[in-house]
């Protein structure tokens, strides 16, 4: 194999670790995002859970209020029929007190119903608050382990970046300028081998005449198609599929 076209190679496979390090930073910054989801979420449950019990405890109060006024009326009504002569009026104030005290009891059985509620309610809270404990204990682990991950990944890159600029030193200026500009077009395949007559990047069937030149040239080569630079190894099958 020609010494540039190892050196390319060498290149093209510092370039893929850069590549891929940086994808992966991209993906940490994903992760981060969700980590800090779940956390909003359990603390979004538990907001709700206590506004619902202050709700609940709202209801409660409310239903004990309209207990006591029905139980005013009953003392103001009970005095007036002591003291009234008047046949009909004392039945009147009879059936006002009797209403009042239905009042009373379905308010009662309300806030027999809304206790019942706070109860649950309470568990509920008990569970959003452990949910919550949670998410933000894991939160804390899983956000530094990836900063840990972040940092390991920003040494890679940049003793590959180092390394990179080292093999790219090595390689004259017209080929290291066709390579970046495969590079800048977020190609993986640059410096590709060629299989059964075809280029190892886009798989296009190469012009018979280079694929005998590729043997034994000397210089670098490239693919008519798609620009990647083509190299020819001895293991390498250059007979056409078909051929
Ligand atoms: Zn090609």
């Amino acid at each position: 194999m020609l010494e540039i076209i190892e050196t390319l190679l060498v290149l093209q496979d510092r370039d893929r670790t850069i590549v891929q390090g940086r994808a992966e930073i991209d993906g940490l910054e994903i992760e981060r995002v969700s980590v800090n989801e779940r956390s909003a979420s359990a603390e979004a449950a538990q907001a709700s859970a206590e506004q619902a019990g202050k709700e609940l405890e709202v209801k409660k109060n409310a239903l004990e209020v309209d207990a006591a006024g029905e139980q005013t009326k009953i003392i103001t009504y009970s005095k007036q029929q002591l003291e009234t002569k008047d046949n009909t009026q004392y039945r009147a104030f009879v059936k006002q007190i009797e209403d009042c005290k239905k009042n009373i009891s379905n308010f009662e059985t309300d806030e027999l119903m809304v206790l019942e509620e706070m109860d649950a309610q309470t568990e509920t809270l008990k569970q959003t608050r452990a949910d919550l404990d949670a998410a933000n204990h894991d939160k804390a682990t899983a956000l530094s382990e990836i900063d840990e991950r972040e940092t390991n990944l920003q040494k890679q890159i940049g003793e590959t970046e180092i390394l990179r600029a080292e093999t790219a030193a090595q390689i004259d200026e017209d080929t290291l300028a066709r390579y970046d500009r495969l590079l800048k077009k977020g190609r993986a395949n640059i410096v590709v081998d060629v299989e059964h007559g075809a280029c190892g990047g886009c798989h296009m069937k190469l012009p018979t005449s280079d694929v005998a030149n590729l043997k034994s040239s000397q210089e670098v080569n490239y693919c008519p198609n798609c620009s990647c630079i083509i190299y020819y190894t001895r293991d390498m099958n250059l007979e056409s599929a078909g051929a």
